[in-house]
């Protein structure tokens, strides 16, 4: 099998030191109990990372599980929640609530664009009565970035609870859980930490347990349940056999972050480049505002499509980089300059492919896009 580079928005390429420690000899993680002890500092670690003093968990199933398990965990039958909606997996959040018997009441905005602040405001002002909201950090399907900072705070002075989907922006957005109100912050391995796809990550406020603790019925589901999580350590019980090999890679890819003190800014010099070249050499941006330093969508120019790039690349540059889905299939194609993806010779690389594949499909580009980018490049990653 000849391994692409994948400049893909998730999964991103993996570090050999996060691959190699997924190699080392396993013992059997329910018994030995130094397992208990590795796992909790390794939850520790991602609340240091999502800055945190809220308890962590880490789930054996890729991204979503986490998306479902914050909703199972939460929702009641008629509980009313209010999803924040501009974006694919924003408006996809719904879709958990009514399985678990809510009620969604969805807050739409712009599909190009941030949620609106004021919008939400005027918005809470007729109607604020929800149990918890769910809010997306940055929707990868259009690279949308939402100010979780300011929303967070304008829902809990409500007494809404807030359960973020930051898996696409956490390491290469500032996520600050605890001073931003965060109840449940989710993450995954496959985004910009670097390791492969298979867990996902909770932090969890005593709040959201006690609106657990607290229901009237119980949680429908026993994988999605994180009540069952609750005491593992105190216990030395473990409601399913942990993915070791899984947990012991994460735990390098977290350590690889943790002592990369420039990645926010590694993120935003590169994010930015890569914007800049792209709009000098004459494309656009699908974002109009809130743009993502983790993901770059453009708009596929008329007359082709976003397939007939990517096939062309993989083949001539055994390089991957994504279309996309939903209302956005076949229009739009995505750069994830995300985690170990977001280096220099990694943007100049695909933006070399990029301009070929355009170049073959006569499309005329205004500028050299690797040339622009590397000019505009402030720091040398
Ligand atoms: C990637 C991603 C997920 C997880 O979905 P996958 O099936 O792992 O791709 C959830 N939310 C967001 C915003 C994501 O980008």
């Amino acid at each position: 099998m000849s391994i692409p580079m994948i400049m893909t928005p998730g999964p991103t390429s993996v570090r050999e030191n996060v691959r190699l420690a997924r190699a080392i000899e396993t013992t059997n993680p329910d018994l030995d109990l130094e397992f208990y002890d590795f796992y909790k500092e390794t939850c520790d670690k991602v609340g240091e990372f999502l800055k945190t003093k809220n308890s962590v968990r880490i789930l054996s199933g890729e991204g979503i599980l986490g998306l479902e398990a914050a909703c199972a965990s939460l929702t009641e039958a008629g509980d009313r929640v209010l999803v924040l909606d501009n974006g694919v997996f924003g408006k996809g959040f719904g879709d958990f609530v009514k399985m678990y018997g809510g009620e969604p009441i969805y807050f739409k905005g712009d599909r190009r664009e941030a949620i609106n602040i004021d919008e939400l405001k005027s918005f809470l002002k007729k109607d604020s009565n929800f149990k918890y909201a769910t809010i997306v950090h940055c929707d990868t399907p259009s690279g949308v970035l939402n100010p979780v900072q300011d929303i967070c705070p304008l829902l809990k002075e409500k007494g809404i609870l807030t359960v973020v989907d930051s898996v696409s922006a956490m390491g290469g957005e500032e996520l600050k859980v605890d001073s931003w109100n965060i109840d449940v912050a989710l993450g995954a391995s496959q985004k910009c930490l670097s390791a492969p796809t298979g867990l996902s990550f909770l932090s969890i406020s005593d709040e959201a347990f006690s609106a657990m603790e607290n229901r009237k019925t119980p949680i429908g589901s026993f994988y999605c349940n994180l009540l069952v999580w609750k005491d593992y350590y105190e216990k030395k019980w473990f409601p399913y056999t942990p993915p070791i090999s899984d947990i012991v890679g994460l735990r390098k890819a977290v350590d690889n972050i943790l002592e990369d003190k420039r990645i926010l800014q590694r993120h935003e010099s590169i994010a930015n480049a890569l914007r800049n070249a792209i709009t000098k050499a004459g494309l656009n941006l699908y974002t109009r505002n809130g743009y993502s330093n983790t993901v770059t969508v453009i708009e596929v120019p008329e007359g082709i499509n976003s397939k007939q790039l990517t096939d062309y690349i993989l083949k001539e540059f055994n390089l991957m980089i994504a279309g996309s889905f939903d209302f956005l299939e076949g229009k739009v194609i995505r750069i994830g300059n995300m985690g170990e993806n977001a280096t220099k010779e990694k943007v100049i690389y695909t933006l070399n492919a990029l301009q070929s594949a355009l170049e073959y499909y006569k499309i005329n580009l205004k500028a050299n896009m690797a040339k622009e980018f590397i000019q505009n490049l402030k720091i040398n990653y």
